[in-house]
């Protein structure tokens, strides 16, 4: 690796960064067990779910923790050129979280740190850090306190800092907003690689800028994430709609209903080809195990495109299920 990078550096860099720069870089970046060879564009950091780019860095590194994290931000900042970007689960399409001949921090292996913490007002918190997949929080809220985050993407395998620098979108949002708004504190590695907590109410201006800010204004490092007891039943719906006007005006009546007690807790929507095309059309539409899309069922004035609202209502054990049979029928 330290080959690799001075050969980098003397075929293309060596006006901006002279060679004691570059063993001083060496030894500070810790090449020892953390930065990974990388091979080229097959290489996990030159590619990502878009597969649309292909930039290889100069190094992949995996950080233990923020002060690893800022160790290496640090480092590159006394470079002229040498960029760096945090990489959670490479879920980007547009490779957002690639660094060209630069430094990619894979934020998964930061360490595991999961606490969950009661704030004076009684409210539930879990700190958890930047680079935690959705799922293992969601897991460990679940399973160790019977909670979970208020606000969700439809899909897990995200990280929490990737889906935090852009902003979170479920069928939740309509209630809570984006996960962006169901974080109260942040801790950040700047720039010049110094470290701080931000909320609204400390360096908020960090704090805003480091949400939905595409790990341009800082790297996140831990996020305290607001939680709520986790039903212990959901019931599950989809409906299909062949009028679009019929399904947005349906959609704007639930997510605009105000009593919590007697609406949806959680509502999406989406449009799939109306076809028999397994990725695209009726069969990409799952209903329950034992159910089919009948197709006969369309009325006849149906057109090319369907669409779908799909609406959950929590519940608990102890709740008599003619109430959640109600809220539905209404
Ligand atoms: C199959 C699939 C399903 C999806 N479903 C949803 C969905 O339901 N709802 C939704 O809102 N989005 C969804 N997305 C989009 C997804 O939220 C974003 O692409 C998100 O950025 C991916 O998270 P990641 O951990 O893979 O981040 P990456 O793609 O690795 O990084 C994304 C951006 O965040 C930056 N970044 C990463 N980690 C950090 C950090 N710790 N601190 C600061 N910056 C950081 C990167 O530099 C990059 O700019 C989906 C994407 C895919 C591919």
């Amino acid at each position: 690796m330290i080959a690799y990078l001075e050969c980098f550096v003397h075929e293309n860099d060596t006006e901006s960064r002279p060679d004691d720069d570059v063993s001083s870089l060496s030894k500070a970046l810790d090449l020892q067990g953390s930065i990974h060879d990388c091979e080229g564009p097959t290489d996990e950091a030159s590619r990502d779910f878009g597969g649309m780019y292909s930039l290889a860095p100069l190094a992949f590194i995996r950080p233990s923790d923020a002060d690893d994290v800022a160790r290496k931000v640090k480092e590159a900042a006394r470079s002229s050129n040498l960029t760096v970007a945090a990489r959670g689960n490479g879920h980007s399409i547009n490779g957002q979280a690639m660094a060209d001949r630069g430094l990619v921090l894979d934020m998964r292996s930061l360490d595991d740190h999961f606490r969950v913490v009661e704030a004076n007002n009684g409210s539930f918190y879990a700190d958890v850090s930047g680079g935690a997949l959705w799922e293992h929080v969601l897991k460990q809220c679940v399973s160790e306190y019977g909670m979970a985050p208020r606000s969700w993407t439809d899909y897990l395998s995200l990280t929490v800092g990737g889906t935090l620098s852009n902003a979170g979108v479920s069928g939740q949002a309509f209630r809570y907003g984006p996960q962006t708004s169901n974080v109260t504190e942040l801790q950040v590695v700047t720039g010049k690689g110094e470290i701080f907590n931000c909320s609204e109410t400390e360096n908020s201006e960090l704090f805003f800028g480091a949400l939905g800010g595409l790990g341009q204004f800082g790297i996140i490092t831990r996020a305290r994430v607001l939680l709520q007891p986790a039903p212990d039943m959901v019931r599950w719906i989809r409906l299909v709609y062949t009028e679009f006007e019929d399904f947005t005006r349906d959609a704007e009546l639930l997510v605009t209903r105000q009593d919590e007690e007697d609406s949806f807790d959680y509502v999406e929507g989406f449009a799939f080809v109306n076809s028999d095309n397994p990725a695209d059309g009726r069969p990409s539409v799952p209903l329950d195990p034992d159910q089919v899309f009948d197709p006969t069922h369309l009325p006849r004035t149906a057109g090319s495109m369907l669409y779908c609202l799909e609406l959950a209502r929590h519940y608990r054990h102890a709740d008599d299920p003619s109430i959640v049979d109600m809220v539905v029928a209404k």
